[in-house]
């Protein structure tokens, strides 16, 4: 018996329902997946609380709200191929594999990479995909991607990924300064790469993405 599933359920409740999160799929996601799997042992009792946790190497597993606003904002279908950037703990990624058909992640830092490869085999994910590297490139032998999220903050678009939507996609990427950011979801609407909606969905406060079309270090 999993002694989470109380604390997992009031973290829908009170989280998630009571700030607007209405997709189902992304609730039903939340509430199957054991997000205290992602952290190290001795936070295993925070897993469920309202805030980021610590994931090693000055990296951090989102707060669940973020995490839901995101991914319900990216409108998965069932048959959708998704891009994650900042595979981290591969808490993220889990949710992607319960709604879409395929997911490949990147990771920077290859013992992250490693261990979130490893959980999610445990976990029977077999539609995951993750690779070391920088993810500021996009993955553009796989593109076109019906979704790309990325889960580091960056001073603005990388245009690589507007290059790898498929007409229709939805990037949702965190834009901003080192400090805070806010939620940018671009929509792809034509062959043009210039011809894309974007929204605001509020504030929030990443890890830096670090790389070619993010910050230099
Ligand atoms: N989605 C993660 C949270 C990740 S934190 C989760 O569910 O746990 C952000 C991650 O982005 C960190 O692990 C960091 O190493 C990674 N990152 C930063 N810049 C990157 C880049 N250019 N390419 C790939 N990963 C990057």
């Amino acid at each position: 018996m999993d002694k989470f599933i109380k604390p997992r359920m009031r973290m829908i409740d009170s989280q998630l329902i009571s700030r607007g999160i209405k997709d189902e799929r992304v609730l039903k996601a939340m509430e199957k997946i054991p997000r205290h799997l992602f952290v190290d042992e001795g936070l295993q009792d925070q897993a469920y609380a309202d805030s980021p946790l610590p994931i090693g190497d000055r990296q951090t597993i989102s707060q669940p709200y973020i995490v839901a606003l995101m991914t319900e904002a990216l409108e998965l279908k069932r048959n959708d191929k998704v891009l994650e950037i900042g595979t981290g703990s591969g808490y993220q990624a889990a949710i992607l594999a319960e709604l879409a058909d395929r997911v490949l992640s990147i990771e920077r830092i290859a013992s992250l990479a490693d261990r979130a490869r490893k959980l999610l085999e445990f976990l029977g994910y077999y539609n995951v995909l993750i690779r070391v590297g920088d993810g500021t490139y996009g993955w553009r032998e796989e593109s076109p991607f019906d979704a790309i999220i990325v889960t580091a903050g960056a001073p603005e678009i990388p245009k690589t990924y507007i290059e790898q939507l498929a007409v229709g996609g939805r990037l949702i990427v965190p834009i901003g300064d080192r400090f805070t950011q806010t939620l940018v979801k671009a929509t792809r609407l034509s062959d043009n790469t210039e011809d894309i909606e974007t929204k605001d969905l509020g504030g929030c406060r990443f890890v830096h993405l670090i790389g070619e079309y993010g910050w230099k270090g």
